[in-house]
């Protein structure tokens, strides 16, 4: 498969290899969708496999602009759904720093 065919984002799971020992929050009984970032664009959004196995994360990779996140997940009813987080901008990379001219005071004895 070309490279340009290929979804943009990879999803993987990584188990944890434990069950979740804490009650899920009963305010999140179909899943979260996770929304990290600020407002600024651009904002892409991730459907995961939904209900999680048991506890671990999903690695969620982004293959155009390169950005890596990890979402926990706990294998109970509030683990996430999708992630909506800001894609990394694509940026020239930035000049070195200038070195300033530190003028330091004169020590006085
Ligand atoms: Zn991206």
């Amino acid at each position: 498969m070309p490279d340009d065919e290929r979804p943009q984002f990879k999803v993987t799971w990584l188990d944890g290899r434990r069950e979740p020992t804490v009650a899920p929050n009963p305010q999140y009984p179909d899943g979260v969708d996770l929304i990290m970032g600020g407002d600024t664009a651009p904002h892409c959004k991730v459907e995961l496999p939904y209900p999680a196995v048991r506890c671990g994360y999903y690695r969620i990779e982004c293959r155009v602009c390169g950005i890596r996140i990890a979402v926990t997940t706990a294998g109970r009813p509030d683990d996430p759904r999708s992630a909506t987080f800001n894609c990394k901008p694509k940026v020239e990379p930035a000049p070195p720093p200038k070195p300033k001219d530190m003028k330091r005071p004169k020590k006085t004895p």
